[in-house]
């Protein structure tokens, strides 16, 4: 590793595939104000050759950064030049090497200035087997002397550059695995293409919560002030490729939020709410045990225990939750998601919209 004088870069951030978290969509923990300056970044980038499939590694590269450029507020620009990414210079490299920081199959390692994102040097591990395709993932079949096969998995360098461009631009792992920031180490078993998921992380740091197809809508305090915080959510029958609101019984849930807290609440003491409402009346709090009646009042309103609120909070409401194994009939369900401080008893900043969905 070469960290050597640079001045004005602020710090490193190794974030590695493989490396599990149990979150949705999050931005890097390390650095919790993660957006990019300017909200530009342009890669330079110029590897030769083609993939065996025939596409060129610039191609795949370039198609990969103009899916972040299209449905995030981040303009993710590509230059062909070449630039070592082993290099830690304000410039941001790409290339296959393992002459770096490369520990497992690909590393972005961000470069900062004023706390911002800067730029970050994307490294490809040389010694993996690399390729561009769609679909599942697939095996290289090595037959050694003496008859002994060997397995070795092919990679999607187009999925795998999408994932290390998330990190550049601020992204931690999510717990979806048909995410793209997914910590999967299988890229090729799942989505091609960004998902709501993926895409709300970077739209809400870079200012454009609108852009964030799963954002709940007016975010609300019990004392009526306003707040800057952000309520994000949705339900799944996928693990997360693809939201809805309408779902049989046959299905399998999985409701995530994700609490964006405002910015003086970053690392102070709170907790975490869930709530929900059914169309018969009854109302739940979710606990860290389970879930349990609730009257509608602030005093009784339990929660998650007392833990320091980072920039996104993920609130897990339900977990691949059967329907029929619950024997959940007809039901019509709303979801409140919220934080407090300890700082401020009485105070709650929650969705003022719920997540809403139904069982039919
Ligand atoms: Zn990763």
């Amino acid at each position: 590793m070469r960290f050597n004088n640079i001045a004005g870069l602020v710090s490193v951030a190794l974030l590695i595939l493989w490396n599990p978290h149990t979150h949705a969509f999050k931005f890097s923990e390390r650095h919790y104000k993660s957006t990019v300056l300017g909200n530009s970044i342009t890669f330079h980038v110029d590897i030769p050759g083609v993939s065996d499939s025939g596409v060129p590694w610039n191609l795949a590269f370039s198609r990969a950064a103009e899916q972040w450029s299209m449905l995030t507020p981040v303009q993710v620009n590509t230059v062909k030049s070449v630039a070592d990414p082993c290099r830690y210079d304000s410039i941001s490299g790409v290339g296959f090497t393992n002459n770096c920081w490369v520990e497992h199959l690909a590393t972005a390692a961000t470069f900062r200035s004023d706390g911002m994102i800067a730029g970050a040097d994307l490294t490809f591990d040389s010694n993996s087997d690399w390729d561009v395709f769609t679909g599942n993932s697939r095996l290289k079949v090595i037959e050694h002397p003496g008859g002994r096969v060997e397995y070795r998995l092919i990679y999607d360098f187009e999925r795998v550059s999408l994932h290390e461009i998330g990190h550049a631009l601020g992204l931690g792992h999510t717990n979806f695995p048909e995410s793209i920031m997914s910590a999967a180490p299988d890229r090729g078993d799942h989505n091609e293409k960004l998902t709501a998921d993926d895409i709300c992380g970077v739209t809400i740091a870079h200012g454009n919560p609108g852009g964030c197809p799963l954002l709940l809508k007016n975010p609300a305090t019990v004392s009526g002030k306003n707040t800057t915080a952000h309520f994000v959510g949705g339900v799944s029958r996928d693990r997360g490729l693809t939201y809805d609101t309408v779902f049989q019984r046959v299905d399998k849930l999985d409701v995530m939020a994700t609490v964006v807290v405002e910015e003086r609440h970053y690392h102070k003491p709170g907790r975490l709410h869930a709530v929900v409402e059914l169309s018969d009346g009854a109302l739940l709090m979710k606990t860290d045990t389970g879930f349990s009646a609730w009257d509608g009042t602030i005093e009784a309103l339990r929660t998650t225990a007392v833990q320091p609120l980072i920039v996104a909070n993920e609130i897990y409401v339900l977990k691949n939750f059967d329907l029929r194994a619950n024997q959940v009939q007809k039901i019509g369900v709303s979801v409140y998601v919220g934080y407090s401080l300890v700082e401020e008893p009485g105070e709650i900043y929650y969705s003022g919209t719920p997540i809403k969905f139904r069982v039919q």
